[in-house]
């Protein structure tokens, strides 16, 4: 029995590929999984066009998606210590850190379980003898493509609303982090979703996941990953043309006012820049702090930095943990070195750990560059590690338009106690997320997405179902007769 998910079952790679999945805290193999091809993609999605032409799915009542739904809900907190024990090896973050991510998965499932034929459409008011009705129908096969950052919580953004709203998929984790979507697919399974409605393929990018982006039988392509990566989707997709989601990356600003709560606010700097390693989209990689408060704010945030204990995500105590794969720090580094190339001054980190413990391990210290500006790469440029650059401003109108001087625009963070400032200032960012006086929370009512290079559509929320739904319209005549156009 091998790990991909094809037509209801559990089955190996054509070719008898397979991959290696590496504990990033220790470089060790944690276990080995099937490695699809060009042969694997095609079967998968053939079973996901077949189920939803065939399988009485998308046209069931709605309550019965809704119940598979709960259900994986159910399962998910029922099996919760395992998946997050598993998250932990996959992804080298925090214990506490993937309990969240599954509860919050959890959440995504409900969320869309109870959405699921809440809304009936609409009627358009035409005139007495008209009865017209806006309905929402599945879009088809879906390819569901994911990252390695948050594997579990970015494919269930994908999986529950697209399950929702009546389509068949075929998921494709990041060949780095699959443990837990094998989980998932397996509660989905236990859920009772009709053969063929969910499948999984394992494997690359360049294989797999071209395959699936170029399949002709597939009707939309939702990815969460990188500018790069979405570029290429989006040619590929263009190509049929097919519907298209893209979650990609950010460079998130988070303002610093001198009237705000200094004490939380550089307390969530630190959760901002340098949860999960600084492996976020979200995350708040670039501090723009007020000029009167910079020297105090940098001086207490680098305290803090330091302070940070990075460790095994397995242990008590460790509050983050290392860069994903070896490839992903060099990256990193590569970032930091040409930083202090172009000037920006490092207050903190920039190097590996000493600590022989976690000499295996790919680890970075917490890292903040000041006196940065924004015509430098590293306060444009993704680096997603855990590297803060911080910038001054004096004014409001400053900080608005350094916030907004970026080509992405997915998330940004407001610190001040002036209530109108705070709603002045997020009105005028140009980002898919504004948090005031807070960083990083998201609820799965609420839309998630970015503005500019950070993507196209939105995840989550009412927004996120209708991404998976195509609209109709209906219209009858409700008194017909001859129209009398022609007259011969
Ligand atoms: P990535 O783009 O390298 O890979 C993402 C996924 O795409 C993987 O499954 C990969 O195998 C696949 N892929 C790669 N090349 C492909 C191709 N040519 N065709 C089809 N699929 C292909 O991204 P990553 O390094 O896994 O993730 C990090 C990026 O994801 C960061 O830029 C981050 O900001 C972004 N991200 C965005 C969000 C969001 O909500 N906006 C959330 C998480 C991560």
């Amino acid at each position: 029995m091998g790990e991909l998910y094809i037509d209801g079952e559990w089955t190996s790679a054509a070719a008898g590929g397979r991959r290696d999945v590496v504990n990033p805290y220790d470089a060790s193999v944690v276990t080995t999984v099937d490695e699809a091809d060009a042969t694997d993609v095609d079967r998968a999605v053939h079973a996901a066009r077949r189920a939803f032409d065939e399988e009485d799915w998308a046209g069931a009542p709605t309550r019965r998606r809704a119940d598979v739904l709960l259900r994986v809900r159910d399962l998910l907190l029922r099996d919760i210590d395992e998946i997050a024990r598993t998250e932990t090896l996959d992804t080298g973050k925090t214990l506490a850190e993937g309990r969240f991510d599954v509860e919050d998965v959890a959440n995504c499932f409900r969320y869309f379980g109870e959405l699921a034929g809440k809304d009936g459409g609409r009627v358009v008011d035409v005139g007495p003898d008209v009865l017209s009705r806006v309905v929402h129908q599945p879009v088809g096969v879906c390819a569901l493509i994911a990252p390695w950052n948050y594997p579990l919580l970015q494919a269930s953004w994908k999986v529950a609303p697209a399950l929702a709203a009546g389509n068949t998929f075929v998921l494709k984790p990041s060949e780095t982090t699959p443990l837990t979507t094998i989980a998932m697919m397996r509660l989905i399974e236990e859920a009772g979703a009709p053969r063929g409605v969910a499948n999984l393929v394992l494997g690359s990018g360049a294989t797999v996941g071209a395959a699936l982006t170029s399949h002709p039988e597939v009707d939309l392509v939702s990815f969460t990953g990188g500018l790069a990566t979405g570029r290429a989707i989006m040619t590929a997709a263009a190509e049929g043309p097919k519907n298209i989601a893209l979650e990609l990356g950010g460079k998130n600003p988070n303002i610093v006012f001198e009237d705000a709560d200094f004490d939380a606010a550089v307390d969530y700097a630190l959760d901002a820049a340098f949860l999960h390693a600084g492996q976020v989209c979200s995350a708040g990689s670039r501090l723009l702090v007020q000029d009167s408060l910079h020297d105090r704010f940098v001086d207490a945030l680098a305290e803090r930095a330091r302070a940070i204990r990075l460790g095994n995500g397995m242990e008590e105590g460790t509050e983050s943990g290392p860069l994903s794969s070896a490839e992903h720090r060099d990256k990193v580094e590569r970032h930091i070195a040409s930083a202090q190339e172009e000037g920006a001054r490092l207050v903190t980190g920039g190097t590996r750990p000493d600590d022989p413990a976690l000499s295996r391990g790919f680890f970075l210290l917490p890292t903040i560059f000041a006196d940065c500006d924004r015509t430098m790469n590293i306060v444009q440029d993704e680096v997603f590690g855990p590297v803060v650059t911080v910038e001054r401003f004096r004014t409001e109108d400053e900080a608005v338009e350094l916030a907004n001087d970026t080509r992405y625009g997915l998330a940004g963070g407001v610190w001040t106690s002036d209530a109108s400032r705070a709603q002045r200032v997020a009105q005028r960012l140009r980002h898919g997320t504004v948090w005031i006086n807070d960083f990083h929370p998201y609820v799965p009512q609420a839309e998630w997405g970015g503005f500019g290079r950070s993507g196209v559509g939105r995840e989550l929320g009412p927004t996120g179902l209708r991404e998976y739904q195509e609209a109709k319209h209906i219209y009858q005549n409700l008194n017909p007769g001859p129209s009398g156009w022609f007259k011969g």
